[in-house]
């Protein structure tokens, strides 16, 4: 198995309609979201590699709307 099979295809995927606008992702995770001109946050890279999984998996937990999920 070659590095590159190691790699996680997660992606953060977030529910507009869902997010209440709370700003939590971003100020929990700056280097991950950042909020667009509604507040709503864009993520700043989709796919999620292994390093900022852990960080990932903790913005979908903290948010109030439960609008953020990592899927493979
Ligand atoms: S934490 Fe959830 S509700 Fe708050 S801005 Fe992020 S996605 Fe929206």
């Amino acid at each position: 198995m070659s590095a590159r099979d190691t790699v996680c295809m997660a992606k953060i995927v977030i529910d507009r309609e869902l997010c209440s606008t709370s700003g939590q992702c971003a100020y929990m995770q700056p280097d991950l979201f950042r909020l667009d001109d509604e507040g709503k946050p864009q993520p700043i890279s989709v796919e999620v590699t292994d390093e900022v999984l852990a960080a990932a998996t903790e913005a979908a937990e903290i948010c109030p709307s439960q609008a953020i999920s990592i899927v493979d």
